[in-house]
């Protein structure tokens, strides 16, 4: 077991106790969630995605529509990180804690499927998925994985099976709308929850960043594992600086077997 600072074991146990006592808790997971899978942060700067170009031209719609190869070749190492990716311990203790009914849904900034892979079924993806690609000219959804290995390995842009115009991997890229339908969702779960935690993200992106307010402002318990702060660390009850794949496990575990 891993061994954690006393003002971080103590928050662990305030942590289990709030998710033993709550009947519908909602989580809230980024970037942070899967580096420990491998992933970086591909909106960060000073990951190694980004060398010549800025982040929020080379990811972004615009960027797509007019130089599909140049998006493609940037996206390309992300998506065999992607591909190749496994779910890390703090997936795995989240789709534990769904099963057991301690967790409603997971709303996530991630497009990566992990928490999918861990067991969570219950998952909201707010920035989309690279489980699927639609079509740019037809705007029929495929599925991504005959695509995916062919593009990581070879380049080869994906082509749609119907019309064979170009596919765009179904992620949320700069320049465009968060999908309606998820940030709904997301947002009835964080108003209805009574514990919200974030986790892995530095809550900087809106609209997102704002569904902890919304939980907040309901009444809802809030608990923030980060390694960095973020704005809402003032008005959180617990706030848990450290490794998630650490600490959301030793979360779960006292949850299970914790005394009380
Ligand atoms: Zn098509």
């Amino acid at each position: 077991m891993t061994s954690f600072p006393a003002s971080v074991q103590e928050g662990i146990e305030f942590a289990a106790e709030l998710f033993r006592k709550a009947k519908g808790a909602v989580v809230l997971t980024g970037a942070g969630l899967s580096t420990p899978s491998g992933i970086p942060d591909f909106r960060s700067e000073g990951t190694g995605l980004w060398s010549h170009d800025e982040p929020l031209e080379v990811a972004s719609l615009n960027t797509f529509r007019t130089q599909p190869e140049k998006f493609y070749a940037w996206f390309r190492p992300l998506a065999g990180q992607i591909f190749n990716a496994k779910p890390n311990q703090a997936h795995i203790a989240l789709a534990h804690l769904e099963e057991a009914g301690h967790i409603r849904s997971v709303a996530t900034q991630n497009i990566d499927m992990l928490h999918q892979k861990a067991g969570s079924r219950n998952v909201i993806e707010m920035h989309g998925t690279l489980k699927t690609f639609s079509c740019t000219q037809c705007f029929q959804q495929t599925d991504s994985l005959p695509f995916l290995k062919p593009f990581v390995e070879r380049g080869e842009m994906p082509r749609c099976p119907h019309c064979g115009a170009l596919l765009k991997p179904d992620v949320i890229l700069f320049g465009e709308q968060l999908p309606q339908k998820a940030l709904s969702a997301a947002q009835h779960d964080c108003r209805a929850c009574d514990l919200m935690l974030v986790a892995g993200s530095s809550l900087e992106v809106l609209p997102v960043a704002s569904l902890p307010m919304q939980a907040l402002d309901r009444g809802a318990h809030l608990i923030i594992i980060n390694n960095s702060p973020t704005y809402l660390d003032v008005r959180a009850d617990a706030v848990l600086t450290g490794d998630v794949a650490e600490v959301i496990p030793a979360i779960a575990e006292m949850v299970f077997n914790g005394r009380n």
